[in-house]
């Protein structure tokens, strides 16, 4: 009988084979993000099955010289990352309104606690390299200013406007940046 966890069905077991638990996706960056000067290589349970039901997933930062990847959170895992190259500025927000802060050299480890908003950064001078591990095979992500400024639809101006004491107009040229509605 087929087995499902979640939306991803397990294969019969009689027909797993090694190549089921490989994979070779993170060999490559994946594209820049213009703009922001980082590439984010996310293997979940969609892009490599053999993660199913394991409760993990990695991903891959590669970043350019002030590379950001911007404030975010995963709703469903905690994320650790280990810096391979380079020198990364991470940062997190706690629950209460308290900023955690620290510069990463290679072989340094930070720890994202579920669900908080937090973000990574490359250093001017350099290159970064990075890999994250998470403990969801579909950790998800929301990208805060573009969930707020980039949704479809668009949050009403007047929501946005008064939750960031700025102006319509203020709140629609932001929108645009994020090609929001
Ligand atoms: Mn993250």
């Amino acid at each position: 009988f087929l087995s499902v966890n979640g939306p991803f069905p397990c294969k019969p077991t009689s027909t797993i084979n090694p190549a089921d638990f490989t994979s070779r996706l993170l060999r490559e960056s994946s594209p820049l993000v213009p703009g922001l000067g980082v590439a984010v290589n996310l293997l979940n349970v969609e892009r490599f099955p053999g993660l199913n039901s394991q409760g993990l997933s990695i991903s891959r930062i590669d970043f350019q010289p002030n590379g950001l990847n911007p404030p975010h959170v995963h709703p469903r895992a905690s994320e650790i990352i280990y810096v391979i190259a380079g020198e990364v500025e991470v940062g997190l927000i706690d629950t209460s309104g308290k900023f955690f802060n620290a510069t990463l050299f290679p072989g340094d480890l930070f720890v994202f606690p579920r669900g908080l908003i937090h973000y990574q950064s490359s250093v001017p001078s350099c290159t970064s390299l990075s890999l994250s591990a998470l403990n969801s095979q579909n950790p998800g992500l929301s990208l805060v200013a573009s969930a707020l400024f980039g949704s479809t639809p668009g949050i009403p101006d007047s929501i946005l406007a008064k939750t960031f004491s700025i102006t319509p107009t203020q709140v629609e040229d932001i929108k645009k940046a994020f090609g929001g509605h």
